[in-house]
């Protein structure tokens, strides 16, 4: 599974550090989504789902 944030549509909400901490955080100098880990484990891939599915922009893409 490889993770993507679309950093011209994330809008800071942070959703996704929520839903997947290990995954996502937020860069403190812009307020914008980091990806931590590129390519996580198959037994993240529910977070990481959900991280993508409450992002209110569908600002993370996830290809497998
Ligand atoms: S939930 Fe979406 S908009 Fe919010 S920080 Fe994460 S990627 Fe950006």
């Amino acid at each position: 599974m490889r993770v993507t944030v679309d950093l011209g549509r994330c809008n800071a909400y942070g959703n996704c550090v929520i839903e997947a901490p290990d995954v996502f955080d937020i860069d403190d100098a812009n307020g914008l989504a980091i990806v931590l880990d590129a390519n996580p484990a198959e037994e993240k891939r529910a977070q990481v789902q959900a991280a993508a599915r409450l992002c209110p922009v569908l600002a993370i893409e996830i290809e497998d």
